[in-house]
């Protein structure tokens, strides 16, 4: 095992860990990782949180949902600053991932083995073979993370100063814009000029309502939510109706519009309700919210309109280096709002509490806007 950059394997940092029985992030500090063969060292730019985040910690203090203690962050964003053997040998990752590549990670981390039953049949979004970065194996809300090559994708441009393409706008997109992104191409194979409905705008849904529209050219996209201050966001973004789910049956009628993919990024038993009777015949329901443990489905609705009900969950490496570029071309705009790294605790609670309208990115303390030390450590 080697490191092209030595000096920092004897090094701390800081992390944000997750341990079993305590609700609240557990600051540390821990040596920076040194990259196994086949992975990449990355300094952390943004590292996104998530709604997954908030319910690990809320199951932490009766049934933690997945095992161990590992540092948590799932979406990051950083630059590579060493590598493992492995990579430094292969020409081909050697270049791709060169050292001072600005990268995102893809948390799925998929095994890519061909005989794998997941990724040898195009399902490498739920591989789990190896555990996913920052949900069960050490992740981003750290200063530094290890992460095999394969899980990482080189940004277009390659210049996390591009407002563009800042540190936590590619951490969204590493979730909140690749998982709609997975659900409405891959799940739902939404075609040109169709009708989706997307219920629940919040980090995902104001995503998915640009990736309809504007990357897949969906024809009519109608944004469902509880919120106002979310549907209006959802029409700033480019729904073409954006009204609260009570008000969806009608508006559809008025419009004459009939609903080829609904997207529920909620997963409760009211918008299952909704979705399954809003769909139209053949038309197909695509399921990513995990808001309750359990919904029922009707049977008979589901059958005598012969609905397909998929589940979707995260994305790959295409799915990744898709949504990156359709966010440098600028059809797609995530909205982050970057928070410092140690207020992590903080901004669960908010999130907890529908105090967050869009994507939180944590930035660890040495790239607070004015005052990026990159040039320094590298
Ligand atoms: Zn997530
Ligand atoms: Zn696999």
């Amino acid at each position: 095992m080697t490191s092209t950059n030595s000096s920092l394997s004897s090094d701390t940092m800081v992390a944000y860990r997750f341990v079993p029985g305590k609700t609240e992030p557990q600051r540390t500090v821990v040596p920076i990782p040194t990259p196994a063969e086949d992975e990449v060292l990355i300094k952390v730019l943004a590292a996104g949180v998530c709604h997954s985040d908030v319910h690990l910690l809320e199951a932490s203090a009766t049934q933690p949902l997945l095992p161990g203690t590992y540092i948590m962050g799932h979406e990051g964003a950083g630059i590579v600053v060493s590598h493992g053997r492995d990579v430094a040998a292969d020409p081909n990752n050697a270049r791709r991932l060169a050292i001072g590549t600005y990268v995102a990670v893809c948390l799925t981390n998929a095994c890519g083995a061909r005989e794998c039953d997941a990724c040898g049949r195009g399902f490498a979004n739920v591989c789990f073979n190896e555990p996913m970065i920052g949900l069960g194996m050490d992740g981003c809300w750290a200063e530094y993370v290890k992460v095999r090559a394969i899980s990482v994708v080189p940004v277009p441009g390659n210049n996390p100063k591009d407002s563009r393409m800042a540190p936590g706008i590619v951490a969204a997109a590493t979730d909140a814009v690749m998982t709609p992104y997975h659900a409405l191409k891959r799940a739902a194979g939404l075609e040109p000029g169709q009708t989706v409905v997307i219920i629940g705008c919040g980090g995902l849904g104001i995503n998915a309502v640009q990736v309809a529209k504007n990357v897949l050219r969906a024809g009519t996209v109608v944004a469902s939510d509880l919120r106002a201050t979310s549907l209006s966001i959802a029409r700033n973004v480019g729904a073409d109706y954006a009204v609260r789910p009570d008000e969806l049956k009608a508006l559809l009628e008025e419009k004459s519009l009939r609903v080829d993919v609904v997207l529920d990024l909620v997963g409760q038993q009211s918008t299952v309700d909704v979705a399954t009777d809003i769909v139209r015949i053949g038309g197909t329901i695509v399921l990513v919210g995990l808001g309750s443990p359990t919904v029922g489905f009707s049977p008979l609705l589901s059958t005598m309109k012969q609905t397909t009900i998929k589940g979707s969950f995260g994305g790959d490496y295409d799915d990744l280096k898709e949504c990156l570029d359709a966010i440098a071309e600028g059809r797609v705009r995530p909205q982050v709002e970057e928070r410092p790294m140690e207020e992590c605790g903080q901004v669960i609670h908010d999130l907890a509490e529908g105090k967050i309208r869009s994507r939180v990115a944590l930035v660890p303390r040495s790239e607070r806007r004015g005052n990026l030390s990159l040039s320094a450590r590298l």
